[in-house]
């Protein structure tokens, strides 16, 4: 293991030199749109070397690596500063999905692509009127001919500027209702009947869209499970959101939060007793939410996920917004002003305003408390 860690951690330190030294820490949740082409370089080297998708299977191009090798990639991944994936929805969630669904023909036509870094992929499921409340989704798909036709709209459908495909959860049996009906289809973006508008974010700037189906197109076979059990597959998709990457991204926040405490050092911040209360705190959730992640990685290693599962979607969401916030706080007034026109925002001024969108993407905290309720504590429907 530690053989493995060394291995990664060398060809980090080897790799992100050259025209890939200046790609380090780029991209990320609010800052989607630094670097794409350098990034995109940078998976299809990672691709080539063996370095994405790796609790993929060995005949699927993976490398049947253990939960554990997993976690130790994304850390040393997150601890070189490694630019963020650009491949991430296709090797985190479409991908297991074509493995756990896709017929074999499936799997040879996605998956290759996917892990060389050649084909991105974007997530289309949420509506204007479906959201939390997915079931109610309106998209329509008939079969004409060999081919689906695709009519409806999707919002929020992150990176779909960037994306050659799009999972598109649709209802394909005609007024059908909630779970019933639907289906699960792979959709190529670039075709005449895919219109794609950048929604602009608090940030400033746009990784997500509205994603406009007129017409659209897709092949008869590119459906993952049966016509009409989409929801089976959708839920399936859902359950691959984060896992191994989640110790990764505790580095992450690791660094964000030591920059908040730089600050609050330089601007006198730290002698106020009330921000002291709170970084000490912060400090101490971060630490909480460490062993939460590692008594997480045991009860999945042993294949019973117990209730801490549940609450890491809650837990660290919540607690990032937090940070958001103490990273206003130690700025003091200077954190009001952009560093330049028209939206030069500095990191811990984007930290503020993306982590406001932590607690509503991958289950808002609202939902996330509706189901420990409902099944890790039992309690009735609310
Ligand atoms: C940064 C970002 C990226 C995203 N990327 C994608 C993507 O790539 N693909 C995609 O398909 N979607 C994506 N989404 C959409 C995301 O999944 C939805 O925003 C989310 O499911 C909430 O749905 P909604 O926005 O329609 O809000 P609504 O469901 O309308 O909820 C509004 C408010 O009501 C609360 N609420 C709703 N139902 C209940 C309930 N039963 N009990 C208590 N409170 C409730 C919610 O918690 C929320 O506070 C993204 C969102 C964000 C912010």
């Amino acid at each position: 293991m530690t053989d493995f860690r060394d291995e990664v951690r060398a060809w980090l330190q080897e790799h992100l030199s050259g025209e890939f030294a200046h790609a380090r820490g780029l991209g990320g949740p609010g800052r989607e749109h630094e670097g794409h082409e350098v990034r995109l370089a940078w998976e299809r080297l990672l691709g080539a070397a063996g370095w994405t998708c790796l609790g993929w299977p060995k005949e699927h191009g993976g490398r049947d690596a253990t939960l554990a090798e997993q976690v130790a990639f994304h850390e040393e991944y997150a601890r070189a500063d490694a630019p963020a994936r650009v491949g991430h929805i296709g090797e985190g969630l479409i991908g297991p999905t074509i493995l756990e669904f896709g017929t074999e023909e499936q799997k040879r036509r996605f998956l290759p692509p996917i892990r060389r870094g050649e084909e991105l992929w974007c997530q289309g499921y949420s509506e204007p009127e479906a959201g939390s409340d997915l079931a109610n989704v309106q998209t329509r798909a008939r079969l004409e001919g060999d081919e689906w036709v695709i009519t409806g709209q999707k919002v929020w459908t992150s990176l779909a500027h960037v994306a050659d495909w799009c999972f598109v959860l649709a209802r394909t049996e005609p007024g059908s209702r909630r779970h019933k009906g639907l289906s699960y289809l792979l959709v190529p973006m670039d075709q005449p009947g895919v219109e794609v508008r950048p929604i602009v974010q608090l940030t400033g700037t746009s990784e997500f869209n509205e994603v406009f189906f007129d017409g659209a197109r897709s092949a008869a076979g590119n459906i993952l499970g049966a016509p009409g059990e989409g929801w089976r597959v959708a839920m399936a998709t859902l359950g691959y959101e984060r896992g191994a990457s989640t110790l990764g991204q505790q580095i992450g926040f690791q660094r964000e939060f030591d920059r908040v405490v730089a600050v609050a050092k330089r601007t006198g911040a730290a002698e106020d007793p009330i921000i002291r209360d709170r970084l000490v705190r912060s400090w101490l959730e971060l630490r909480i939410m460490r062993l939460n992640a590692l008594r997480t990685m045991t009860s999945l290693s042993a294949g019973e996920p117990g209730p801490e599962v549940s609450i890491a979607k809650l837990y660290w969401s919540e607690w990032h917004r937090r940070l958001g916030e103490l990273a206003q706080a130690v700025q003091g007034r200077a954190g009001l002003v952009a560093d330049g026109p028209p939206y030069d925002l500095n990191d811990l001024q984007r930290l503020y305003l993306f982590s406001r969108a932590d607690t509503i993407y991958a289950g808002s905290s609202e939902i996330q408390r509706n189901i420990i309720a409902e099944r890790t504590l039992g309690l009735p429907r609310g």
